[in-house]
């Protein structure tokens, strides 16, 4: 038994200004790894990918990894760097295999292709028409028919933040061993809904959609082979951006259709819980000053949620909007991770540890999209840190993956520790923290970039959480983000 596994994982903000050439998904080499670095990679992590390798040498079955590619999200996919990516799997499927196991997002969108997933499955079926493919999928796939179409077995992550990647490599690779070995017959059926869920609502620990992932949780124990609710990504202008659900049963195409119809009801009834209104951040800081006052020692820190510039949807993790705000309420005993700006990092390197700077922080890139014009700060203090920012995950996310921060370092503004870095990661593990000697669960305000995906390494730390509306391309503002693509009518946009 010969098996192909692979990895193409973008979530593309179509918003969002931040480039995506084949330099993003190589994480500081030449390219992304290929054979026998790949498997180095991901093997014994807590991705998709680590479960499919897993799976195949458990079965004894004979495998390639023509790639592994798995870029931090920004815009649309450059074509060079997805034919690259897509060429690779498709031309080690060509040279023959029994089955395909594919670790992929489900929100990727090139420079010509809304799809990039169905694209790619599209070609790998042309290329091996009878051979079965297994994909494992982000909770944040915009689904497309051609990815229900040209696949055998989707399975969709079950949690937000994603601490079952691994689980659903598994589940994905399980029903298609199933099928090589005769044990199984697939069968899936598919849908959508006209809504856009923001996904400030979509976490996991959170209703309607605890319970909407629980109903798939049942279907599985009562023999679906995976059940799958897609969240969507509203953050990409494409017609098929939004909620949809597939499920995958044993040679049952009725129980199927019945059961994927059964969770996209659910999903409409409970449309309105999807829907999240943002506090002014004028009244977000007051009431985390308040908080801080009557928090008990020791109790842990006030998160500061910067939730519109989260670089893991997209963001360019460099506007200063809550920031700023920060340093103009003068807060004191606070960290801020992250701002991305590698110029900085170089001024702060070029001064040395212990050096007075003055910087102007962030706010390097524009956001045409909003027709907003990127706004550095100027910010003062001392360099209290330079290092290469290489950390591997502690928590339940990616645990064990490599992250690269790239050149990093650490300015003291006075009250606010500022982490400032050159490659786009989000804070959701400790180890972030701990690569540049700060605790924050000593600190009294910790803000943070991010929106859902905090809680999986750091939410246990945190005393309260108070959400900042700032600036930045994954605003939860639809009005702000103008989709003239999406499909019409669609829920929250129009009154469905
Ligand atoms: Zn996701």
């Amino acid at each position: 038994m010969k098996l192909v596994i692979a990895q193409m994982k973008h979530e593309t903000n179509t918003f969002s200004p931040v480039p995506t050439p084949l330099a993003r998904f190589a994480r500081g080499s030449e390219a992304p790894p290929e054979g026998d670095a790949a498997i180095a990679a991901y093997r014994g992590t807590g991705s998709a990918i680590g479960a499919f390798i897993e799976l195949a040498e458990g079965a004894g079955a004979q495998f390639v990894v023509p790639v592994a590619a798995a870029a931090a999200p920004s815009g649309p996919v450059d074509d060079a760097a997805y034919e690259h990516i897509a060429g690779r799997i498709v031309d080690a499927v060509r040279a023959g295999c029994d089955a395909v196991l594919l670790d992929l997002h489900g929100a990727m969108v090139t420079r010509t292709y809304d799809d990039g997933e169905g694209e790619l499955l599209r070609r790998i079926r042309a290329a091996a028409p009878g051979v079965p493919i297994g994909v494992a999928l982000d909770m944040h796939t915009n689904l497309y028919d051609a990815m229900g179409a040209n696949a055998t077995v989707l399975a969709g992550y079950q949690t937000y933040p994603h601490v079952d990647m691994h689980e659903t490599g598994q589940r994905a690779g399980r029903a298609l061993l199933a099928q090589l070995a005769r044990r199984a017959r697939p069968t899936m059926a598919w849908g959508r809904q006209p809504m856009l869920p923001h996904v400030m609502r979509q976490g996991t620990d959170d209703s309607p959609n605890r319970e909407l992932q629980a109903r798939c949780h049942e279907m599985e124990a009562q023999g679906a082979l995976a059940a799958s609710v897609f969240v969507g990504f509203p953050n990409a202008d494409i017609e098929y951006a939004g909620l949809s659900a597939v499920v995958v049963t044993d040679n049952d195409s009725a129980l199927a259709r019945r059961w994927c119809d059964e969770l996209l009801e659910r999903a409409w009834s409970a449309r309105a819980q999807f829907v999240y209104t943002p506090e002014p951040l004028k009244q977000s800081m007051a009431r985390a000053q308040s908080l801080a006052a009557a928090k008990p020692p020791g109790s842990g820190p006030i998160v500061l949620l910067d939730h519109s510039d989260n670089c893991a949807s997209g963001g360019t993790m460099d506007t200063m909007t809550v920031l700023g705000a920060m340093l103009d309420a003068g807060l004191q005993d606070a960290a801020a991770f992250a701002i991305f700006d590698p110029a900085a990092v170089q001024q702060m390197i070029a001064a040395g540890v212990g050096a007075q700077v003055t910087l102007a922080l962030g706010g390097k890139l524009d956001m045409p999209s909003l027709q907003l014009k990127g706004a550095p700060r100027t910010v003062s203090g001392r360099v209290r840190l330079i290092c290469d920012g290489r950390h591997r995950n502690v928590g339940a996310m990616g645990r064990g993956e490599l992250q690269t921060m790239g050149p990093s370092a650490v300015l003291d503004a006075g009250g606010i520790e500022i982490v400032v870095i050159s490659n786009h990661v989000e804070p959701h593990d400790l180890a972030a923290f701990t690569a540049v000697g700060i605790a924050p669960q000593h600190k009294t305000f910790v803000m943070l970039k991010s929106r859902v995906h905090w809680r999986a390494g750091l939410k246990s730390l945190a005393h309260a959480v108070v959400e900042c509306n700032g600036s930045g391309v994954c605003t939860s503002d639809y009005a702000a983000l103008a989709h003239r693509r999406v499909r019409r009518p669609i829920y929250p946009l129009d009154a469905l």
